[in-house]
């Protein structure tokens, strides 16, 4: 198991404090922009008929595809906070009338404009082509798509350096990547610069760009760029470092403002794991084959950490927590993030 990323702490604050791809059920939708929202119901034999949707407020969504059914179709009109539910048009014997609740934002679309850099050697090798960056961004903006959020690319360019195709470790940090990140410098949107290898991580995010290595997939860029929106990684354990861990069932308390429902049972199957939970969302923070690429409303209770400079010790401390995790988009998400 290996981490997909590690922050990189900007020098400055060390200086001075001594393919498209259709999400369903996302937290947001932009104006203008339809979603999709699809619940389990059983047994199969309810007809979709009798299933419907309803927005609260009315005004900020519309269906048009009707709000019946398993899955409906939502169209963003107005931008602000709605809950869609989804209720029996006639009670049916025998069933309880659990009603779950989705909280959604309306958002203004934003659009983030990125640089990609690659690196390249003086042999010939590259560490992407720019048809593979291309590739990369349209499934990112697929992800992104359930928070209103798409990148364009401005531009691509290579840089050949072989100081900086493999980005070693030295002394808890990469000083490489210190110095590719400030190759291009306030382009005005995101910079994102791809190398051959990274020693001990996927990935590397600061305030001056993101490194990736060459093998990294959309879900690793979109990962990334989720760090540079503000947002932190989220683990169910971390065994070297911490004997913290995630544990039991999901439930209202964990689940925040919502991830997903403001209900008691929610749209997620009874005795879910909150461990698993977590592995669906973008900002987990391991490459264990979990493919996860959601979005979460607000923040989610689970295992993270946090990095401060103690001026006593003189040394970056990591302190882990469980508690609510800063992941939620709508909570700590930035829609027009920026490099320096
Ligand atoms: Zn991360």
């Amino acid at each position: 198991m290996k981490r997909i990323c590690y922050l990189l702490m900007n020098v400055a604050i060390l200086a001075t404090s001594a393919s498209a791809a259709v999400y369903v059920n996302p937290c947001g939708i932009a104006v203008g922009d339809t979603a999709y929202y699809r619940v389990s119901v059983w047994p199969a034999s309810i007809p979709d008929e009798n299933l419907v949707w309803s927005a609260d407020p009315a005004s900020r969504v519309s269906f048009p595809q009707g709000p019946r059914g398993r899955t409906v179709a939502v169209r963003g009109d107005v931008p602000g906070d709605v809950s869609l539910s989804l209720s029996f048009a006639t009670q049916v014997l025998g069933m309880e009338q659990n009603k779950p609740v989705v909280q959604v934002r309306v958002v203004e679309p934003s659009v983030v404009d990125v640089n990609v850099y690659i690196v390249c050697s003086t042999e010939g090798y590259a560490a992407k082509t720019p048809t593979e960056a291309q590739t990369i961004f349209a499934g990112v903006n697929d992800i992104y798509r359930q928070v209103g959020v798409s990148f364009r690319i401005v531009g691509i360019h290579s840089i050949t350096n072989n100081a900086w195709v493999h980005i070693e470790l030295s002394n808890g940090d990469w000083p490489e990547a210190r110095e590719l990140t400030a190759y291009a410098t306030n382009t005005g949107g995101l910079e994102c610069y791809f190398v051959q290898t990274i020693a001990n991580v996927h990935g590397l995010s600061h305030a001056g760009g993101m490194v990736l290595e060459a093998a990294s997939d959309t879900r690793a860029v979109a990962h990334e760029i989720g760090h540079a929106c503000g947002l932190k990684d989220v683990y169910v354990n971390s065994p070297a470092e911490t004997s913290l861990a995630v544990t039991d069932e999901i439930s209202r308390q964990r689940l925040g403002t919502a991830w997903g429902s403001t209900g008691e049972r929610s749209f997620y199957t009874p005795g879910l794991q909150q461990a698993e939970l977590l592995r669906r969302l973008l900002m987990y923070g391991y490459d264990d084959n979990s493919p996860g690429c959601a979005f979460s409303y607000g923040d989610i209770y689970g295992l993270w950490y946090e990095t401060g400079w103690n001026a006593t010790n003189l040394s970056w401390e990591t302190e882990w927590k469980l508690s609510p995790a800063p992941v939620g988009f709508f909570q700590h998400g930035n829609p027009h993030p920026v490099h320096q």
